[in-house]
């Protein structure tokens, strides 16, 4: 057994396999760029080296820099996780040319599976259904048409060097095809390198469900059931889980025994996944589902597998690169109930998805479920990596109780300011068709809006928040009646202190009622904690929202210390500033704009005074919560 190894990855994942490691008395190494130098992969492992500027092109994808990490500390072996330089066949090679052991595939395996086409090819020689279609040498573009043609429309066109759902385009008539096959091709070119395509009949009512396969030295290649990613935002697994829903016992011998066969075609060593494309429109049925592709590693979603089959996919890979033979056969593997994992990401559903970054100020994961996550409350949150922070992961005995119980889990999860998917997430564990396990990989696009989160709590939330703040001994309680900035009035009751508290969410202001449901929600309603004492968090269907009570004084003409500090909200740059230090503002004064994530915020005086502090100039970069200018209050 290797007693040493480093882990050429970052997030979740290298987490997730130091922790294996670790349980085996294996030694860790960890690799960071500038801006993981204090991530959660690198407090966890045992040693880790610095290995270069932020961007991954200049450090997790610098094959020579890892070997020499390796080498440097000693390690054995070397374990690429998933992305980065996971399915890189030249890296692997350089691994073992360096005397190293690789925790994969032989790169010749990587490399037969590594075009799209290539892969087809092999796939149908070894007599495995593949999805119908022209995967040949011949790209010119009126040829190719010829092609879709007979195939029949809809059709898909696909870059051979593609993946993580890029560089494909669907075309759904002979008319469009020559501009989507010129665009899939120039997408191509820049993004991977290789402007070839295939085209591929597009599936009706297409399912995603993939075989988890493992092969090792000694020649054996055993397969650990089927999972199923329908549940797709463009071409992108959400939801993940294992078994498929609908499948049947004959269907699945005849489906994971094509998928050892495709993996004993290229002589595959280690974890590896067969994807297929299933066509649904009568159910599942083994002559409707056709090979799609190889990952010749790890998945993201390989912790649904472990769940129903009690195996540790990590333990094992580190037991064949080691020589050892693997640990199970075939006949002794089954099914153990149902498993699902979401992935949460930082992202806002609200602008389209966009990646959110910043400091993770907040983040509390509802812990009695599996969580797989790379990031710690306090963190920081780059723009340089996939947005991907943590993965829920449920496992019970019916489907039906694991979707109930990552509802419930992101229910009582809170995460902020950094925006997630969660709400989103919730939406579609909710949606009718999911629940009955009736998904196709066209549901999120189907759905439109009715998937977003909700922008605004509700009134329950809200006077969950109110009956919070009443519990915490809010400030407030001490003050007389006072007149909010806005106008509102918060009223002070004989008996309760405050029946009626204005709160602010989002910039919004609202009134919550604690005096009418103060007792109600003492065991149940939405999940809520106190952050401060002008702070309370309300988690309701997954959407997480922080009520900010408003400042202790407002309306007295006093301002306390803070409450003319102007910060960055965000991450970003000065493009404009409106003021010079000692200046008179007036209140809703513009004092300076600022670009973050390709949008204007200008920042305005929250009251008359004068700026007597200001640190922005224009062009700068600043960090979230940065002191861009302090006003003080005129007397
Ligand atoms: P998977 O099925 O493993 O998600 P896909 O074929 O859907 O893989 O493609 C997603 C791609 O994005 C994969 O190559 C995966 O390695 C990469 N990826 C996803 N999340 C991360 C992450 N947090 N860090 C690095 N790479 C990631
Ligand atoms: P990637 O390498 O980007 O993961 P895949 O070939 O695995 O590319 O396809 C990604 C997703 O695109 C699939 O999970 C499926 O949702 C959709 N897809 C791919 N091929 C087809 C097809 N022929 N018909 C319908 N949908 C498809
Ligand atoms: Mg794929």
């Amino acid at each position: 057994m290797i007693k040493s190894l480093l882990i050429a990855n970052r997030g979740e994942i290298a987490c997730r396999i130091i922790r294996t490691a670790r349980q085996m008395g294996i030694r860790t190494v960890a690799v960071y760029s500038d801006a993981d130098a204090k991530a959660l992969h690198v407090r966890q492992a045992d040693e880790a080296v610095h290995i270069g500027p932020s961007p991954a092109c200049e450090s997790y994808l610098v094959g020579d820099k890892i070997i020499a990490a390796a080498k440097a500390t000693g390690a054995e072996a070397i374990h690429p996780g998933y992305g980065f330089l996971s399915e890189n066949a030249a890296f692997a090679q350089s691994v073992i040319d360096a005397g190293l052991v690789w925790v994969g595939p032989k790169p010749a395996s990587i490399e037969a599976m590594g075009l799209k086409d290539a892969a087809k090819q092999l796939m149908a020689a070894a007599g495995v259904p593949v999805t119908p279609g022209y995967m040949g040498a011949n790209q010119d573009p009126g040829f190719l048409a010829q092609q879709a043609a007979e195939i029949g429309y809809p059709v898909l066109i696909k870059a051979v060097a593609g993946g993580g759902g890029k560089g494909m385009r669907l075309v759904e008539s002979a008319a469009d095809f020559a501009d989507a096959l010129a665009s899939c091709q120039r997408e191509a070119a820049a993004s991977f390198g290789n402007a070839h395509v295939l085209i591929e009949k597009y599936i009706q009512r297409p399912r995603h469900i993939e075989v988890q396969v493992f092969g090792d030295s000694h020649g054996n290649v055993v397969h650990l059931f089927e999972r199923d990613c329908s549940l797709q935002r463009r071409h992108q697994k959400v939801i993940e889980e294992a078994p498929a829903p609908g499948m049947d016992e004959a269907t699945r011998a005849e489906l994971c025994a094509a998928a050892v066969r495709a993996a004993k075609a290229v002589d595959y060593i280690g974890a590896g996944t067969i994807e297929f494309i299933a066509d649904a429109s009568e159910g599942l049925r083994a002559d409707r589902i056709w090979f799609m592709e190889m990952n010749t590693r790890l998945q993201v979603e390989h912790p649904v597998t472990e769940e129903i089959t009690g195996v540790d996919l990590v333990e094992w890979q580190l037991r064949v690169a080691s020589g050892e033979p693997l640990p199970l056969k075939q006949d002794e593997m089954s099914i153990n109930g149902w498993a699902m994992e979401a992935r949460l990401y930082a992202e806002d559903p609200a602008k389209g998805f966009l990646p959110s970054v910043g400091k993770l100020a907040h983040f509390y994961l509802h812990d009695e479920i599996r969580v797989e996550t790379g990031v710690e409350e306090a963190d920081e949150i780059s723009p340089f990596y996939d947005p991907m922070i943590a993965k829920l992961i449920a496992h019970g005995q019916s489907r039906d109780e694991v979707r109930k119980e990552l509802m419930r889990s992101l229910s009582k999860s809170f995460v902020a300011p950094v925006r997630t998917n969660s709400g989103f997430l919730y939406a579609c564990l909710d949606n009718a068709e999911f629940s009955e396990g009736n998904v196709t990989t066209g549901l999120i696009a189907a759905s439109g809006d009715a998937l977003m989160p909700p922008s605004f709590p509700s009134k329950a939330a809200v006077d969950r928040a109110a009956a919070t703040f009443l519990e915490a001994d809010f400030a407030f309680d001490t003050l007389p009646a006072v007149t909010l900035p806005s106008g509102l009035r918060a009223f002070r009751l004989n008996a309760k202190p405050w029946r009626t508290i204005a709160m602010e969410t989002r910039g919004e202001k609202v009134l919550g009622d604690a005096d009418a449901t103060v007792g109600a929600f003492r065991l149940s309603g939405p999940f809520h904690t106190a952050l401060s004492d002008h702070e309370v968090a309300v988690t309701e269907r997954g959407e997480s929202f922080i009520f900010e009570a408003p400042p202790r004084q407002a309306g007295t003409g006093h301002h306390s210390a803070h409450d003319g500090d102007i910060l960055s909200s965000m991450p970003g740059k000065v493009i404009a500033v409106e003021v010079s230090a000692g200046q008179a503002v007036a209140k809703g004064q513009k004092l300076l704009t600022l670009e973050a994530m390709k949008m204007e915020h200008t920042l305005t005086a929250p009251f008359d005074g004068v700026v007597a502090e200001l640190n922005a100039a224009p062009g700068a970069q600043v960090q979230v919560e940065a002191l861009l200018a302090r006003i003080e209050a005129a007397e």
